[in-house]
Order: C-alpha cells, then sequence, then structure tokens
C-alpha cells in the first residue's frame, strides 16, 4: 500500500506546483501514526474541484457535489477533495449541500473525531489542531469539538465510535460517550445502508468484544434492530463480514431473517448466513456424509467456529476438508445418471417420484452404499425403486 502513498504525494506535488495547498486526511494518516495498513489515501486541497480538474489530464467526477474527484496519476487512483465544511443539518443525517473554504482547519473540524482530523503534509509533518496524535497514543476515540453538537448534527457518528472501537481496541472519552447516552436514540434517523457499512467494520474488528461493550454502555444497543448480548461475542473475530452478520443472526432471540433483512443484506449474504446456521444446527448431532456434501468448506467451517465459541463439543476443525475432500462426488452433476436415464429404465411417466428417486441414488451415492457407475446404479434404482413401486 506504498503504492497508494505515492499516488498520493505525486497529486499533491502536482497540485502544489499549479499554486495550491494539499495534504493526505483521514483514516490514512490515522492508519499511517498506528502502523497500520489503510486502504484509501485521501487528498484535501484548497484548489476547488473544477480547478483540480484543470491540473490532472485524467480525472473522473465521483461526488462533485461533495467536492470529490478522482484523480488517475501513473501509480493509482486518488480522491482528491476541497475543503469544505458541512451545511446544515436536518433529521441528524448528512448534510445535502457542502461549502467549500480556503482552510485546512475548518475541513479537519468538521471531521468526527480527534484521530480523524489529522492531516500529513507531503514532507510527513502533520497538521494537528485537536490533539489527535496524542489521542491515538493514549487510544482514545474524542469527538471533535462538542460531542453532543457532534453526534446532534449527524448520528452515524456514534456508531463509528463503537465500530472503531472494535477495530483499534480503543476507549471512548469519557464526555464523547456521555454525549452518546444522550444521543443514542437519534441513532433511529440514520439510514439502515449506512449502519451496515459501520457494521460491517465492527464485525471485522480485532476487539469485537469491546466494540459490542460500547454499545451497550452508549445505550445505542436499545434503538438499533436485533439482540447484541455483550457475553455472546466474547472471544468472537472474523476475516469475514458475512461470517459476522452469521454469528449475530444465531444470537437472535427472535426470528433472524427479519432483523437481518432490516439492515439490508443481500440475497448472497442472507444465504450463506442461512447455510450457516443450519450447519451449525446439524452439527449438534454431528454433521453426516449429506450435510459435508450439501454445506461449502467456508460454511462448515464457519459453522465449527460458532460451535467451538460456544463450548459445544465438536471435531477437530482440521477433519473437515478432509472428509469432504473424501466424499465420493462433490456436486450433484458429478453424478453418472439423471432424470433421462431414470425415466427409460423405469418406462413410467413423469412425477413426484422421479426427483425422490433421484434424492435417494444421489444420497445412497453420498452415503458410500452406491458406486457412482451407469450399471450399478441401473441395477440398484431396478431393484430398490421400480419393482417396489
Ligand atoms: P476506514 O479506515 O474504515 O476507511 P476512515 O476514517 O477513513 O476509516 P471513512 O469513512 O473512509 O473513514 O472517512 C474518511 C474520513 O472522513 C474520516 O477519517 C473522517 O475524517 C471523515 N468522516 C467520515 N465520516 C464522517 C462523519 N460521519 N462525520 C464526520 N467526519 C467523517
Ligand atoms: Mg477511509
Amino acid at each position: 500500500n506504498t503504492k497508494e502513498w505515492q499516488a498520493a504525494f505525486t497529486v499533491i506535488e502536482q497540485l502544489e506546483e499549479a499554486g495550491f495547498e494539499a495534504v493526505v486526511v483521514g483514516g490514512a494518516v490515522r492508519d499511517a501514526i498506528l502502523h497500520r495498513p489503510a486502504h484509501d489515501v485521501d487528498v484535501a486541497t484548497n484548489a476547488l474541484p473544477q480547478e483540480v480538474k484543470t491540473v490532472f489530464n485524467r480525472t473522473v467526477d465521483i461526488g462533485i457535489q461533495h467536492g470529490t474527484v478522482l484523480v488517475i496519476v501513473p501509480e493509482g487512483p486518488v480522491e482528491v477533495t476541497t475543503y469544505r465544511t458541512d451545511g446544515e443539518y436536518t433529521d441528524h443525517r448528512r448534510p445535502e449541500e457542502v461549502h467549500f473554504v480556503r482552510s485546512l482547519k475548518e475541513d479537519l473540524q468538521r471531521r468526527d473525531f480527534t484521530m480523524n482530523a489529522i492531516a500529513m503534509r507531503k514532507d510527513g509533518s502533520f497538521v494537528d489542531f485537536y490533539g489527535g496524535q496524542r489521542d491515538i497514543k493514549a487510544g482514545v476515540i474524542r469527538a471533535v469539538g462538542e460531542a453532543k453538537v457532534r453526534f446532534a448534527e449527524d448520528a452515524l457518528r456514534m456508531l463509528r465510535a463503537v465500530r472503531f472501537s472494535a477495530q483499534l481496541g480503543f476507549s471512548i472519552e469519557a464526555a464523547t460517550l456521555q454525549a452518546m447516552q444522550e444521543k443514542a436514540p437519534d441513532i433511529a434517523w440514520v439510514a439502515k445502508e449506512r449502519m451496515k457499512a459501520e457494521l460491517d467494520k465492527l464485525w471485522i474488528g480485532k476487539d469485537v468484544y469491546n466494540g459490542i461493550k460500547k454499545l451497550e454502555e452508549s445505550g445505542l444497543v436499545s434503538y438499533l434492530q436485533g439482540d447484541f448480548q455483550v457475553d455472546h461475542w466474547r472471544g468472537f473475530t472474523a476475516e469475514n463480514t458475512t461470517c459476522g452478520w452469521a454469528y449475530f443472526a444465531l444470537g437472535q432471540k427472535e426470528n433472524w431473517q427479519e432483523v437481518l433483512r432490516t439492515y439490508r443484506l443481500s440475497n448472497k449474504e442472507m444465504a450463506f448466513v442461512k447455510a450457516v446456521l443450519s450447519a451449525f444446527h446439524a452439527l449438534q448431532n454431528g454433521w453426516t456424509s449429506m450435510d459435508y456434501f450439501t454445506y461449502s468448506l467456508e460454511e462448515l467451517e464457519t459453522a465449527h467456529y460458532f460451535a467451538q465459541l460456544k463450548e459445544l463439543v465438536t471435531i477437530s476443525q482440521h477433519s473437515i476438508r478432509e472428509v469432504q475432500a473424501r466424499l465420493p462426488i462433490r456436486n450433484r452433476q458429478e453424478l453418472v445418471v439423471n432424470g433421462m436415464d431414470l425415466l427409460q429404465w423405469s418406462e413410467q411417466k413423469r412425477g413426484p417420484w422421479l426427483k425422490e428417486a433421484l434424492q435417494m441414488i444421489l444420497t445412497a451415492v453420498v452415503n458410500g452404499e452406491l458406486m457412482n457407475e451407469r450399471n450399478h446404479i441401473k441395477d440398484w434404482f431396478k431393484r430398490a425403486y421400480v419393482h417396489k413401486g
């Protein structure tokens, strides 16, 4: 990710050559101080969006109304945002309009937390008006300015504080936490898509348990959909956001599908969660060959991990891959017979029997009771099915 930093520095250099001021801002600066890799290295500048576009040959308008232009330099793409303050807040959501300003200090002031309000110049020096470096060293999340006002402007910031506490293992400064307790009901105003984006990052944080404790301490839990019991999350870690949603689903007292739907999970995410939960429940009696066949390795490993967290005795995680690899077939397409074969062999008309017979054959093959070989299956089918029926 030095590539991203190089791209950002190239952009800064060219803006400076054109007589503008430009710095790296936001998460990348925070993560550099923490020696963590950053995904996006964002640049802020006093150049107006139209001015940014005249400095570079290749640009893409990705959010021009918010002052953001994507600049493409040989090292890669860089988001360049004009210094701005946010306009009037309505509904405790992001403002409709923004105002471009010429001072970096004002731009940094609109940012949520001191650790996110540090700028870095091209020479590596910091612009830090709000004690961001001090707070990062102390592991503290602190609102920029009056916390209550900042949360009233945009309630999502409270959930961001929780997410960062999970991601970084930080504590929340007392006045900031107190303001969250006061403003917690405002979280209901926030769009579910924005909430999901923060929860996605919470689930893959290094200290999810810490995050859920903060959710509880701040009182936010009472205003979010679903059950977030603190104890459920002890020891939980995930590399994959959907694994977090599956574990959240497992902790629901009521209908998990309804709860997850409110967070706008995709169909693919919902399908994964559903499979993991059924694999988890199947594991309580031990997985059959058919379970190993039905669920993907990732679904089985995730369900197994949940069983471990819940201290339910299980098989070794190591054996899952091997048992699955030893299955006679891995998917339905590998079965050497199909419905047409059965119709021919039975000399019967199509009907519900056909699907049943195929399923019986599949189960027998998966269980190793029947070889996946045409003549074997034909004999077996004629004996076990045709003459019975
Ligand atoms: P991540 O590493 O997860 O991307 P980030 O701090 O970069 O974390 P972003 O959502 O990418 O988070 O936002 C970039 C920067 O914009 C933040 O560091 C912060 O300065 C500012 N910011 C983002 N969202 C808000 C908000 N809701 N209110 C105030 N400032 C915000
Ligand atoms: Mg970011």
